[in-house]
């Protein structure tokens, strides 16, 4: 029998020996499956933040599992050293998918967003002949790109710089979603406009009507690089491949991540044009575990899911239905919501119970929750998910704040 004090014991344990760089939550998972968590004491939880939108697929999807153990039960790791036989099969088959050319598989999102970010500088110096150590990158305030020294360089949330300087240069903020700061700030020596299509970090936030088409203009005219993070964004999240394809506009790179591993395993990409990603050439750049057999295995079955339209198409249609329920709670302990697809933030009343309270109290109700900000809720379920857990989730919020 598992009680109360075996969660306790848990919770310790972590804390002792783990770094104490998140604040999880007070359960303890032991088993999931689709949409559905189990705790140590045998709760079941429905699952709306998957995992930050890496488990699109829902936990242990089968076909992702069985593709993950075939391809334990033969090789999992030769490093680049080697050719071996998923590693082009896998690159070919995302740059079909997504209509790119070419594909550098990483590991984590940040590491992707970090070799957009050499990449676009090489690109800079070796084909637009800005002068070695000057070229820029415009980004948009709020962003959220990951957690290496040279990203959070350019974050606009003290929490995520404080302490960690010096920062890497070459960088400048416009406000997300002005076209014409971000035309000001482009001149000779930008190499790359680096966005989140969506900001998801920032509270999913949506660029403004015609925003992505400027900023593609800008580029275009400018010979600058657009650097789509679609780490989040991307893999049928909002009801398309892509956030970008909502609007039409195509970048030469993005940064893919999280459900490109399909929940299993990290398995992150710059994927783009040819004549960018061309300038990297043996010993410029690399990763023990980038490409590794396993983690192509995996992202070649991912990439079968997609094809098939199944999950933009669920999460088109049940985005739909949880856009509108969440603004059905506007007046009812939320004052605002935004969203596209499967994914929607709702902002508090300020004189309600904060985010983490929310997340905590949903527990009870058994909803997996995690809150984005202090004062806003994400929902991002598993594109798995259906109706009636979404609905029954959905009450659960509408529950909690009336119980405030
Ligand atoms: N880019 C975006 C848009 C993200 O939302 C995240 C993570 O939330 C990252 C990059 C970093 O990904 P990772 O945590 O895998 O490094």
């Amino acid at each position: 029998m598992v009680n109360d004090k075996m969660v306790d014991d848990y919770v310790s344990l972590d804390e002792q020996w783990g770094a104490h760089n998140y604040h999880p939550l007070p359960i303890v998972i032991s088993r999931a499956q689709g949409s559905r968590v189990v705790d140590i004491t045998g709760k079941h939880y429905i699952d709306i933040l998957a995992g930050y939108s890496a488990l699109n697929f829902g936990h242990r999807h089968p076909e992702l599992v069985s593709a993950a153990i075939r391809q334990l039960e033969r090789v999992t790791l030769t490093a680049r050293a080697f050719h071996h036989d998923q590693f082009g099969a896998f690159c070919k088959e995302l740059a079909e998918l997504t209509g790119t050319e070419m594909v550098l598989p990483m590991n984590s999102g940040a590491e992707a967003v970090e070799s957009a970010i050499k990449v676009g500088r090489k690109w800079a110096y070796e084909i637009k002949g800005i002068p070695e150590g000057s070229a820029e990158i415009v980004v948009a305030g709020g962003n959220f790109h990951g957690r290496t020294t040279t990203i959070v360089s350019f974050s606009t949330d003290d929490a995520a710089r404080q302490g960690f300087g010096p920062f890497t240069p070459g960088f400048k903020t416009v406000p997300f979603g002005d076209g014409e700061k971000l035309a000001s700030a482009v001149n000779a020596n930008t190499a790359a406009i680096l966005l989140e299509p969506i900001q998801g970090e920032a509270g999913v936030i949506l660029p403004p009507d015609g925003y992505l088409a400027t900023v593609r203009r800008i580029c275009d005219e400018n010979n600058v690089l657009l650097i789509a993070d679609e780490v989040q964004s991307g893999l049928a999240r909002t009801g398309r491949l892509l956030a970008c394809d909502h609007w039409g506009v195509k970048a030469d790179l993005y940064a893919l991540g999280k459900a490109l591993g399909g929940g299993i395993l990290p398995l992150s990409a710059v994927i783009g044009r040819r004549d960018v990603l061309g300038v990297l050439r043996p010993g410029d750049h690399g990763s023990t575990f980038g490409g590794n057999p396993l983690a192509c295995a995996v992202g070649r079955a991912v990439v079968r899911l997609l094809r098939t339209g199944e999950f933009q198409a669920r999460a088109e249609k049940f985005g739909a239905h949880l856009q509108e329920r969440a603004r059905s709670l506007v007046g009812q302990g939320i004052v605002q919501t935004t969203g596209i697809g499967l994914w929607a933030a709702l902002r508090l009343a300020p004189d309600g119970p904060s985010a983490r309270t929310v997340s905590e109290r949903l527990l009870n109700h058994g909803v997996l929750h995690k809150e984005i900000s202090r004062d806003t809720l994400r929902i991002a379920p598993p594109l798995v998910i259906t109706e009636v857990e979404l609905d029954l989730a959905l009450d659960a919020i509408a529950k909690v704040l009336s119980e405030a």
